[in-house]
């Protein structure tokens, strides 16, 4: 399968490129992105077929549909990633919450949120195409918070790739800091950044443009790419887990094959919706798919008026930081498949030029056909994670909490829905330990402790571990100083 790109082609990029190519070098013509040229149709045949597969075995013959240039001893190779989930038989978990209401999982890997659904095969996938190719690469990864411990996680010690990854010094919380700064492997280099996430994000935007710090690496025969979220390499792998939850939701006999279901997901660079929406046009039953977002709104604004407005906004702090985003990636995507690549370009040029977009009447009636939208503010959310949790007994974090207004709002009651929850909730204690039982104390390793005796839940071993490890990685440096710290690395 080949992959074209959002904005159309410039003359000096090739009409369509391999899915090793697009994802060694993610930025397409105009600053488009990469899409596959078709999608492979699934229907409802193939369901029935995995009614009763793992989900490797899913996995496994999904890609296959989708007849990528990586070898299959690779893609196998990397699906036993799935295996270090906490839950080896099946990674994705789908938990019944109340009526209608079903819970899938994704946080059960090795940092506890679900960018390990996607990062931890594709550390496998890149490497190997490294390798292959006996070429070296240097990942660059800008985080607030959840992409930067799993993009370690998953390149820790592989062949042919070195990460260096940028994090705002006082800008994640204490376990996040720890996941990254307590790995220890040669080809890892860990930077904390005097500033704020931006200023992060905008040094790697910066390096990846630098021919200079291009030709600076070519001298040491290094090639530059990124883990950032745009990637299809991860794309791909959060397709599955949709088509996984509903065929756990037949197994479990919530739905007959076949009867639609709502999927609720919390976005923000909208990678996770994204997939639900590739999965629902491969043939999964789907009624709508429902976004949830924070007071960074724009998401429900776009769904609701169809008016993409960045003018005069300033991203809020909020209690689900992972999705504290103004500039929504993956949206592009979504244009492109609905309205084509000439008015894709148009609308993303008018983003950048204008910071604003309005897409047509007929346009939004497309774009509310599939999609519908809320967002939950910090204290709302805090109220469902407590009321969810002493009323159904089930404990979720900030992200997942988001997810219960839109059910309560979006959704017919007699649809079945699917909400995704995006991270475990050792990962943001301080608001979970808050909401339950109105402790302010913002340490992490209290608010664990706090909530383990409240809830009566064990923390995990490798969040628990985190606190007593040695710190390998204590460079802190000014924003100005990252380049000369990379190279130093290297
Ligand atoms: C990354 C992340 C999200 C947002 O996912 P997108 O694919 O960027 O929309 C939501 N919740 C958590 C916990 C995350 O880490």
């Amino acid at each position: 399968m080949n992959f074209i790109q959002t904005r159309g082609c410039d003359e000096n990029s090739p009409e369509s490129v391999t899915f090793s190519e697009a994802i060694l070098s993610p930025i397409a013509s105009f600053g488009g992105l990469y899409v596959p040229k078709t999608l492979p149709e699934l229907g409802e045949r193939f369901l029935t077929k995995h009614l009763n597969s793992s989900y490797k075995e899913l996995a496994f013959d999904m890609l296959e549909h989708f007849e990528i240039d990586i070898e299959k001893n690779v893609i196998k190779k990397a699906l036993t990633l799935y295996d270090k989930f906490d839950t080896p038989k099946n990674p994705v978990p789908v938990v019944k919450v109340k009526e209608n209401l079903y819970i899938s999982e994704l946080y059960h890997g090795p940092t506890r949120a679900f960018k390990d659904m996607a990062l931890q095969p594709f550390g496998v996938v890149l490497s190997s195409i490294a390798q292959k190719r006996s070429e070296h690469y240097l990942i660059l990864a800008a985080t607030s918070g959840d992409t930067g411990p799993a993009a370690l996680e998953t390149f820790k010690n592989r062949a042919n790739v070195q990460v260096a990854c940028l994090y705002p010094e006082g800008g994640t919380s204490d376990v996040q800091r720890l996941q990254m700064v307590t790995e220890d492997a040669k080809n890892l280099k860990v930077i904390g950044i005097n500033g704020v996430f931006d200023d992060a994000q905008n040094a790697l935007k910066r390096l990846l443009a630098s021919s200079e710090f291009k030709k600076a690496l070519k001298e040491k025969n290094i090639l530059l790419s990124a883990a950032n979220s745009v990637n299809f390499g991860r794309i791909i792998f959060q397709i599955i887990y949709h088509i996984h939850s509903y065929l756990e939701l037949v197994r479990q006999g919530a739905v007959e094959m076949g009867e639609k279901v709502y999927l609720n997901v919390p976005s923000g660079n909208f990678g996770n919706a994204l997939g639900a929406y590739y999965a629902w046009k491969m043939g999964l039953p789907v009624e709508k798919i429902i976004i949830s977002s924070n007071e960074n709104n724009v998401l429900t604004k776009l769904i609701k008026t169809g008016k993409y407005d960045l003018r005069d906004l300033k991203v809020v702090n909020t209690t689900s930081p992972a999705m504290d985003i103004l500039k929504s990636s993956n949206i592009e995507r979504i244009l492109y498949d609905m309205f084509g690549a000439d008015r894709t370009k148009e609308l993303m040029q008018s983003l950048e030029e204008n910071h604003f977009y309005e897409l047509r009447a007929d346009e939004l009636a497309s774009l509310q056909n599939c999609f519908d939208a809320d967002f939950c503010t910090g204290d709302e959310g805090k109220k469902y994670i407590k009321d969810t949790f002493h009323k159904h007994g089930y404990l979720m974090d900030p992200h997942t909490a988001t997810c219960m207004k839109s059910y309560e709002t979006c959704s017919k009651k007699d649809i079945k829905t699917i909400a995704y929850s995006t991270a475990e909730w050792t990962k943001f204690s301080p608001v979970i330990a808050n909401a339950l039982t109105g402790e302010v104390d913002g340490e992490d390793l209290k608010a664990l402790l706090a909530i383990s005796k409240e809830a009566n839940l064990k923390i995990p071993t490798m969040i628990k571990e985190l606190f007593s490890k040695k710190i390998t990685q204590s460079t802190v440096i000014e924003k100005e100083d990252i380049e000369k710290e990379i190279l130093r690395f290297l």
